[in-house]
């Protein structure tokens, strides 16, 4: 640091050093020139409130690959915060006026430029976040799709007509924007879940504050000028989709600002814990998308040609960073030893599908960053302390980048310490069940309920496992993993998961306020239940 302080002082040491620098980001390798399509520049401003324009540190965005710097962003602060969320609160005025109808044409408009970039975008997201390219694609798609989904919904979502016990009388719902919805964002879906928030809040008539990870920037940069070119071609002010890049200090701010009517907060539990009181504190709206522990149950009936690949699939994609990658694998004894060994073999052919998330022929990309590595180490370590075999993986590989080697672990008790906790990597725990009773409970004995999956040919499971004493998971799926939601249904968990839903069903709701309206058009006064007060 000093060293550098010193060079700075003599001008054409400076100029040279910056030129290596600049030519050393991968946005001036022509391999990535879908970065410029996108807008992005070598240094680009991380905040959006109309204008782009940030005053705090100038940080790097780093490919999980290689650990190169792709680009950089001058952060927003807190007081960047405030522009914002002024711009958030101005933009509504303007915005809650307009029809559903209308705004539903203007989300329209954000999914069609969407698609538009869908490649380019998708290209994004692998490279920032380190998810494999069609997982990269297939997070923008989710975004488009909802984008469709709130165009429909935004001439369908209604309030009820209810019969009323007065004569003369209309009693109805009306459902009325809240204002302003924050969005604090994870790492490991840059893109989507903001989508999934930026859609039904715009239809139903909010305006938006977004706060992204800090990890994954250029991700937030590129979708929000996306949108900056909607609303300007529609005339509309910028700041109704206002961003603020930076650190848990602007996520704090967010959080604390009684202007900010219903925090989206998506992340680990123990920040939404945080987050979840100080909302509640000022009696804000909270939504919570947390952590998760997904079983993956397997009856003695399963089909086993479905369960490995499903398994696969849900344990090491993404490699294991998605809030429902599958991280308990309950087997019923009776195929608990073969299923290990098909899952041993199946895992013995992905080594060679470890790599560049952008080559189509990788499968399982980097962790996210070196303390990630660090913790899937730490965590192999302790569950081999506390009883458990490394059936296979357990290994940091040799190379730049962040890539470690899916991992498989038998013989854990199914309550030991690190079987209930979320690890977000690719280590995979399996523990044997005597029916599907005890399946169900070593299932729910966790703190968190986000995902759960079981594989059964028999009608009877099915539904005990979908009933008042099956899971309980908000999602609760048969014969498919634990991974790979649609954006029709309400997406979200129970207990230390948060509660919140997100994305199709009714989830629109969580951003509107309810009114119940009665309506007298009679000449008369009853009151309700009949009471006299004369
Ligand atoms: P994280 O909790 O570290 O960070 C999430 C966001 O919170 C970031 O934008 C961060 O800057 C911000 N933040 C940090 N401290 C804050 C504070 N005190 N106040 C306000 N904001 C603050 O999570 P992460 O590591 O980015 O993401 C991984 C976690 O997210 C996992 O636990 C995963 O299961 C969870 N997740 C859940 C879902 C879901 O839908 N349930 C989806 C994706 C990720």
């Amino acid at each position: 640091m000093n060293r550098v302080l010193k060079v700075a002082s003599h001008r054409p040491f400076v100029s040279l050093l910056q030129t290596r620098m600049v030519s050393s980001l991968l946005i001036s390798n022509p391999k990535y020139a879908f970065l410029k399509e996108l807008g992005l520049q070598e240094e680009n401003a991380g905040v959006f409130n109309g204008e782009w324009k940030a005053s705090g540190a100038v940080v790097d965005s780093v490919s999980p690959a290689t650990n190169e710097v792709i680009a950089r962003v001058k952060t927003g602060t807190v007081e960047d915060y405030e522009s914002a969320i002024q711009a958030a609160r101005a933009g509504y005025e303007q915005w809650s006026d307009m029809t559903a109808p209308h705004r539903g044409e203007i989300v329209r408009q954000i999914g069609d430029k969407l698609r538009s970039q869908l490649q380019n975008l998708g290209k994004l997201v692998s490279l920032e976040m380190g998810k494999i390219n069609p997982e990269g694609v297939g997070e923008v798609q989710e975004y488009v799709d909802i984008c469709d989904y709130a165009v429909g919904l935004s001439r369908m979502f209604s309030g009820k007509v209810i019969p009323s016990e007065r004569a003369g009388h209309v009693l109805l719902e009306q459902w009325n924007p809240l204002g302003v919805v924050g969005v604090i964002s994870a790492f490991n879906f840059p893109c989507a879940v903001y989508g999934w928030n930026n859609a039904l809040a715009l239809v139903t008539g909010n305006s938006l504050v977004w706060k992204p990870a800090p990890s994954t920037p250029l991700t937030a940069i590129a979708i929000t000028k996306l949108i900056e070119e909607v609303l300007q071609e529609n005339k509309l002010p910028g700041g109704i989709c206002s961003l603020v890049t930076g650190e848990a200090d602007v996520g704090q701010a967010l959080t604390k600002d009684p202007r900010v009517n219903l925090v989206s907060f998506t992340g680990s539990t123990e920040v939404g814990r945080i987050v979840g009181q100080q909302v509640q504190g000022r009696f804000g709206k909270i939504l919570l998308e947390l952590g998760g522990n997904n079983a993956l149950l397997v009856n003695d009936d399963a089909d086993l040609d479905m369960v490995v690949p499903a398994t696969v699939f849900a344990a090491v994609g993404t490699a294991g960073q998605r809030c429902t990658s599958t991280r308990r694998l309950i087997v019923h004894e009776k195929v608990h030893d073969q299923v290990v060994e098909r899952m041993k073999k199946a895992y013995a052919q992905l080594e060679a599908r470890i790599g560049d998330p952008l080559d189509s022929n990788t499968l399982i990309g980097p962790l996210h960053n070196q303390q990630a590595v660090l913790k899937y180490k730490a965590t192999v370590a302790e569950a081999i302390v506390q009883g458990g075999k490394v059936e296979c993986g357990g290994q940091v590989l040799e190379r730049s980048g962040n890539f470690v080697l899916p991992t498989i672990v038998s013989g854990l008790k199914h309550d030991a310490e690190v079987v209930h906790r979320e690890t977000f990597a690719p280590i995979l725990y399996v523990i044997k069940m005597k029916d599907l009773d005890e399946g169900i409970k070593i299932n729910n004995e966790v703190k968190q309920g986000l995902s759960s999956s079981l594989f059964t040919q028999n009608i009877s499971n099915i539904f005990k496992w979908m009933g008042p004493k099956g899971s309980d998971c908000g999602i609760v799926n048969v014969n498919i993993p634990t991974s790979g939601a649609e954006i029709g249904g309400a997406f979200g968990g129970e207990k230390e998961t948060g509660g919140g839903r997100e994305s199709g069903s009714d989830a629109w709701k969580q951003y509107c306020r309810r009114s119940t309206c009665t309506i007298n058009y009679s000449k008369d006064l009853p009151l309700a239940q009949g009471i006299k007060f004369e």
